[in-house]
């Protein structure tokens, strides 16, 4: 008999997965994915504006990771891999912009010059004075990187530097993203026995990238999309897996409309608050696991401003949200994209994006679109002194979609996929890092794990 695979969730984990299997599995292996989304892709979503593709979700990747570059050239695709045009992003805060800080590990300073102008005089000499004060390091300890941050450099490093980093990331906050995910190179010098969180950032610091860090795709993520449908040859069923039950030979995934789909082993790629649902009554650890995972939402407006618009040469602003600024009402986004400016012009118009809505918030879900777009209009307003009409628009909303990696988090996957039963696998974005490279690495893995096992019944 042929061996049956389902994939259950297209987004770029469930469709890497796919792909991992066929080239294992060969031709005659029956791989099924089911996914009830207008199109495949999940997060990764392309859309037309201005007449040119622009990412509306994830827009980028990170090239220091080998994962993408990898997957580029085994599809193909290296030749559509595009870098930024080096321009650097800004910094709001106070009410005023300020440069990027440089040598800085997710915000987090080696140098207190770094932050000159951002932060306090206080916290300059609190950052400079940071060295000779003990510090008192658990090994394998596993803070929130605001009370590590906040208690060596201060409070204002943690909201003028490292939230808007974070919150670009993660639509989360230093006060709930634990250090070992957001920084795990910080947390294994530190480890090491660095003395001071200052010899840790200077131990942890990568050499600097003569090359672009990001990279992106000519034409948008829907180019890589495609070719890893096009290669899993996986049969899409446009609707929403409902549980995963036993059955005499492996596994069945029943649908919302009441079909069965028979598989030798299942890969689940669903974002982490629908797994529970799926898998409750046959792996009760890995659901309460996966309820443990907190997530936010997030709202992007994607703008095509008329070509020859002013704006600054910076490849964007990170908003600071610091609770002690009156003027940080000013704006509402919390990051804007230049994309033009980031990644190149092409066609006559500038494309902007603006995303909005941090964890514990519900601005993604709650404001309209009109409301959106006239929040879009002020602040790029506020921000550049930009007041033209976009020539076109675009709102997408993330409800859920963005898990916040909590002190321990690595404990609490290991929980998650230690409660699976046999042949059946996790992959997603809650896992192992919330980038693209991680989810690639996530679904590679999952796949192997079931491959490991084989399909012999
Ligand atoms: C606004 C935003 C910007 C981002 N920017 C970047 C970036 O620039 N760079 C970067 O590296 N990362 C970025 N990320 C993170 C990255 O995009 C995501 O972590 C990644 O795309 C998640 O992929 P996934 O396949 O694991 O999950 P998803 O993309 O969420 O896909 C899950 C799929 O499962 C489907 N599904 C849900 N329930 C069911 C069900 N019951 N049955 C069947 N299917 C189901 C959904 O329809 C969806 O297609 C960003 C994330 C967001 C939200």
């Amino acid at each position: 008999m042929r061996p049956a695979y389902c994939v259950v969730g297209g987004g770029i984990s469930g469709l890497v997965a796919a792909y991992r299997l066929r080239m294992a599995a060969g031709p005659d292996a029956d791989i099924t994915l089911l996914d009830p989304a207008d199109r495949l892709g999940g997060v990764l979503r392309t859309e037309r504006v201005g007449g040119q593709p622009l990412d509306v979700g994830a827009e980028a990747f990170v090239v220091r990771r080998p994962e993408m570059p990898a997957l580029l050239a085994e599809l193909g695709l290296s030749r559509r891999q595009i870098a930024t045009t080096g321009v650097r992003p800004l910094i709001y805060s106070g009410g005023r912009l300020h440069p990027m800080p440089p040598g800085t590990l997710q915000g987090i300073p080696a140098e207190a010059s770094s932050l000159l102008g951002l932060v306090d005089d206080a916290t300059v000499a609190r950052i400079l004075d940071e060295r000779t004060r003990p510090l008192h390091w658990r090994r394998g300890a596993d803070p929130t990187v605001a009370e590590l941050v906040g208690d060596r450099f201060g409070a204002q490093v943690v909201t003028r530097s490292v939230d808007p980093l974070l919150a670009g990331v993660y639509a989360g906050s230093a006060a709930t993203i634990g250090l070992r995910s957001a920084v795990p190179p910080l947390a294994a010098a530190l480890d090491r026995g660095a003395p001071s969180l200052t010899d840790a950032v200077r131990a942890a610091l990568p050499p600097p990238a003569g090359d672009s860090v990001f990279g992106a795709l000519d034409g948008g993520y829907r180019v890589l999309l495609d070719e890893l449908h096009r290669r899993s040859a996986a049969h899409w069923v446009q609707v929403g897996a409902e549980r995963v039950d036993r059955a005499p030979r492996g596994w069945e995934v029943l649908d919302d409309e009441g079909t069965r789909w028979r598989a030798d082993a299942v890969v689940l790629a669903v974002p982490a608050p629908r797994l529970p649902k799926l898998i409750e009554h046959i792996a009760p650890r890995t659901a309460a696991a996966a309820r443990r995972i907190r997530v936010a939402s997030a709202a992007v407006v994607a703008l095509a401003l008329p070509g020859g618009t002013p704006l600054p040469q910076q490849s964007g602003v990170l908003v600071a949200a610091d609770p002690h600024d009156d003027r940080r009402s000013l704006l509402n986004a919390k990051a804007v994209t230049l994309s033009s400016r980031k990644w190149g012009r092409r066609g006559n118009v500038e494309l902007v994006r603006l995303s909005f809505g941090r964890y514990g918030d519900t601005l993604a879900r709650d404001t309209g679109d009109e409301d959106l777009l006239t929040w879009a209009a002020r602040d790029l307003s506020t921000l550049f002194g930009v007041t033209v009409d976009p020539v076109d628009s675009h709102v997408q909303r993330w409800i859920d979609a963005m898990p916040q990696y909590g002190p321990g988090h690595a404990d609490l996957v290991a929980e998650l996929r230690a409660g699976l039963p046999p042949k059946v696998a996790v992959a997603g974005g809650y896992l192992d890092g919330i980038g693209v490279p991680a989810c690639v690495a996530s679904a590679t893995r999952a796949a192997d794990t079931l491959l490991k096992l084989g399909v012999a019944r």
